[in-house]
């Protein structure tokens, strides 16, 4: 099955005792049993729900895996994957990271004795300089957050393995349809279904993907034992989502196209961060591992004032104001005081993450209205 047929097929068929063709929202904590322990499959919903598992069933074959995990949320489905370490072990993090990551890592996991060393991954040699024998876990995002750096999966994934690390990759900013990195090697991806996935910006959602089945078995321990999973109608929310990712993701990257174009080329824009150019400094690892170049543009001030950055963030109207990315309608964001305000200044000054830098998630509007309405608001700055 090709990309656009398994989002609408994969996993899903009709309901066997109805008929209904779109699943059915199992809203339901338990299941009756025939006899003790006669029972179909199901006996308690924290541990097994039907919507949850054909979503599961869709979301494997989407990323080419054997099995899918859902949970309540991205970050739950993080903390699941970092409870296969144990005390002393040591986490290797690509430095541009998704500021809720960074905070599970440092300050909650810090604290039960695991270790967490942010790397400048550009170069993917940089980790053979930094992995140890006590690093047990690899996790980078690509494209980073908010920079828009590469980071090259095969390679990386290579040296992980011949350290015996466990690979996570964060594939939230590039979405199934764009890059598949467990057939580059990876061990386990992650999704935020919050974001493309789930594309509606009106659910909060998770999901692992791995290829391994005993690998699988100890991620559905850890879901199961410590319960942080979806409700079904979450669960249908996504399934309804992914039927429309294809469509979006692609309308959503040709918008950005034409808008980082319209940036790089505008008087009073710096610096534009979007793999597509072909002056991106991993441009060719992007072209060799994505679709296409995602929907997410990063952009300096020439004059590089919070000021003149927070006129342009407060004058847009098609482009919210807004946390969060990957849904229908544009979204406009200040990372240093929303979504990265939880990583130190310092850090972030590190990682080129200025004070005025804006981070644009492209909808799927007409782009001509959304290039007016960004027109509108850096006149204004
Ligand atoms: C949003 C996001 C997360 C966290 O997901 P939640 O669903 O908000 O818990 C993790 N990684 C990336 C890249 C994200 O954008």
């Amino acid at each position: 099955m090709k990309f656009a047929t398994k989002v609408i097929h994969a996993g899903i068929e009709p309901d066997p005792s109805t008929g209904a063709i779109m699943t059915p929202i199992f809203q339901t904590s338990t299941y009756c049993q025939t006899a003790p322990g006669e029972h179909k499959g199901y006996e308690y919903a924290r541990t097994q729900n039907p919507t949850r598992s054909v979503l599961e069933a869709n979301l494997a074959a989407l990323e080419n895996g054997t099995d899918a995990i859902c949970f309540s949320s991205g970050l739950a489905a993080q903390d699941a994957v970092i409870k296969l370490l144990s005390a002393g072990d040591e986490i290797v993090a690509v430095n541009d990271l998704y500021g809720g990551s960074y905070r599970q890592m440092v300050r909650v996991w810090g604290q039960w004795g695991l270790k967490s060393k942010f790397v400048d991954l550009y170069d993917a040699q940089n980790l053979e300089k930094e992995i140890g024998p006590d690093t047990k876990l690899v996790w980078i995002e690509t494209p980073t957050n908010p920079m828009l750096n590469i980071v090259d999966i095969a390679a990386i994934c290579a040296i992980a393995r011949k350290h015996g690390a466990l690979i996570c990759v964060d594939n939230t900013f590039a979405s199934p349809y764009l890059q598949n990195p467990l057939d580059m090697g990876a061990d386990i991806v992650l999704h935020s279904a919050t974001k493309y996935l789930g594309g509606h910006s009106d659910v909060v959602h998770g999901c692992l993907v791995v290829k391994d089945k005993s690998l699988a078995e100890r991620l559905k321990f850890i879901q199961n034992a410590c319960g942080a999973v979806p409700g079904p109608q979450d669960c249908f929310l996504i399934l309804r989502g992914i039927k429309t990712l294809h469509l979006r993701v692609q309308r959503a990257c040709e918008n950005a196209a034409k808008i980082a174009e319209y940036l790089a080329s505008h008087e009073k824009v710096g610096k534009v961060y979007w793999p597509g150019f072909a002056s991106h400094r991993n441009h060719e690892i992007a072209k060799k591992q994505m679709r296409m170049f995602g929907a997410m543009v990063s952009f300096d001030l020439k004059n590089n004032s919070l000021e003149s950055a927070t006129t342009v963030l407060s004058n847009t109207h098609l482009f919210s104001l807004a946390e969060s990315l990957g849904g229908v309608e544009s979204l406009i964001g200040h990372p240093a005081s929303m979504t990265h305000a939880s990583i130190p200044r310092e850090e972030r000054l590190k990682v080129g993450l200025t004070d005025s830098l804006i981070r644009l998630s492209v909808g799927v509007e007409d782009v001509d209205d959304l290039i007016a309405d960004l027109e509108k608001a850096l006149r204004s700055s």
